[in-house]
């Protein structure tokens, strides 16, 4: 069976694609490699891949690799995926997550593939408050422009199955963390503003809650879905351990055996969802997935991931220095 891979160049992309190249399938990536891609997270698979880079939305060159590559499977991860920036201008998340999408089903469709997996988040369903939980037919209400981005092309996927028969599986994952994240990304932030001693953002009181999933268990509940799940189905992909932003800042704080009062609450991020939570039971009996990691493994294995590659990370903070004044105020 082969695979082509959308944004496998990026945090969860390419956890999916080693491990793709680990269980022997022959492997396509395609990335636009944006501030968010980088072919290092593939340096260990290099020479057992191919990779083209190209944008979702260049239909031409998508079409001249769908003729020459005939892959099977298409699993699209790729996305602009932080809602911060999204925030900040809401125009590229339309453009790559809503109209690539589209593009990408198109040139889908014209070559008959045999399964589309399309990545959605748990945003899609909005926020809840302190009880209940998101189930697969729970009405979407996303709130931010990036969760919106993300809903409409996970019912771009769906009317593409219901109006043209493409086979289509929609996966709705919860938060991610594990190694490569861009630090951007909340706990990746707190890793290096922790290591470095600097004050450590934390938006609003740190109440909100997460569904915090690793992400290798990520990547390989989608493995589990490509081959027992049913076309046409959605799935959640969660973990069960929800915690606030602030337990989280402070079980990384205890690991780096730093002081709390590095934390630093800033101005809440405009339309803050307060809560997510998925419920599994679907995916669990259907098809017999369940994350293996708990947050307390998934969250020492991160930091201690982070604390072996600091060249890579430091390479990365330049980068972000502009971005954390617009957004950290
Ligand atoms: P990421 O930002 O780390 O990676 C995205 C990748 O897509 C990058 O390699 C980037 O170069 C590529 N890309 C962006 N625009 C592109 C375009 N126009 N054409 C081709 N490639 C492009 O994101 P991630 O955290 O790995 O998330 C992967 C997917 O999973 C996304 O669809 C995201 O919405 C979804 N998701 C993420 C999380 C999470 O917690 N990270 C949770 C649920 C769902």
């Amino acid at each position: 069976m082969k695979l082509l891979i959308t944004g496998g160049a990026g945090f969860i992309g390419s956890e999916f694609t080693r491990q793709a190249v680990k269980n022997l399938f022959e492997t396509v990536v395609v990335d636009k490699l944006t501030y968010a891609g980088d072919l290092e997270r593939l340096k260990e698979v290099e020479d057992k891949i191919k990779f083209y880079k190209t944008d979702i939305n260049n239909q031409e060159f998508l079409d001249y690799i769908f003729q020459k590559e005939k892959p099977d499977v298409v699993v699209h991860f790729a996305a602009e995926s932080h809602v911060d920036r999204s925030i900040l201008d809401p125009s590229i998340f339309i453009e790559t997550n809503v109209k690539g999408t589209q593009i990408l089903l198109d040139i889908s469709k014209k070559y008959n593939i045999k399964l589309f997996i399309n990545i959605a988040t748990d945003e899609v369903y909005g926020e809840l408050g302190e009880n209940g939980q998101f189930y697969e037919d729970t009405p979407l209400i996303p709130n931010s422009p990036y969760s919106v981005s993300k809903a409409s092309a996970d019912m771009l996927g769906r009317a593409y199955y219901r109006t043209y028969g493409l086979p289509v599986i929609t996966v709705r994952p919860s938060n991610n963390y594990g190694y490569w994240q861009y630090p951007e990304k909340l706990i990746p932030v707190v890793i290096i503003k922790a290591l470095n001693n600097q004050p450590i953002p934390v938006y609003g009181k740190g109440e909100n809650i997460r569904e915090w999933l690793f992400v290798s268990d990520c990547a390989q509940a989608v493995f589990e879905i490509i081959q027992k799940g049913k076309v046409g189905e959605i799935y959640n992909v969660g973990s069960g351990q929800e915690r606030r932003n602030i337990e989280v800042v402070k079980s990384i704080l205890d690991i780096l055996n730093k002081p709390y009062d590095l934390i630093t609450f800033v101005k809440d991020r405009p339309g803050h969802d307060y809560r997510y939570s998925l419920n599994t039971e679907k995916i669990q009996r259907e098809i017999g997935w369940k994350a293996k990691i708990t947050f307390e493994e998934g969250i020492e294995k991160t930091v201690k991931w982070y604390l072996n590659n600091l060249e890579w990370v430091n390479k990365k903070i330049k980068q972000l220095e502009e971005y954390w004044k617009k957004v950290y105020q």
